[in-house]
C-alpha cells in the first residue's frame, strides 16, 4: 500500500482557485486517510481515500471533529 500524500491540491468548487487539503491525524487505522482544508474563500474541502464506507461517512459528515470508529 502506498504511503498517502500529506498534502493534496484540489480546485475549489466555489471560486475555482486551487485549495490545499491536508492529511488529518484523526484516523489511527488504515481504513481511511482523511484530508481536509479550507479555501481562501471560506469553502471547506474534504477528500478521503481508503475503505469505501468510511470515506463516504467522512465526506458526508458535517461534523468538524469527525473521527473513525470501529
Ligand atoms: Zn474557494
Amino acid at each position: 500500500m502506498n504511503k498517502p500524500a500529506r498534502i493534496l491540491t484540489f480546485k475549489c468548487k466555489k471560486c475555482a482557485k486551487p485549495v490545499q487539503v491536508f492529511l488529518q491525524k484523526v484516523s489511527a487505522c488504515s481504513h481511511i486517510q482523511p484530508y481536509q482544508g479550507i479555501c481562501k474563500c471560506g469553502e471547506l474541502h474534504r477528500h478521503a481515500t481508503g475503505q469505501a464506507d468510511a470515506v463516504t461517512s467522512f465526506i458526508n459528515s458535517a461534523d468538524s471533529d469527525w473521527s473513525h470508529h470501529h
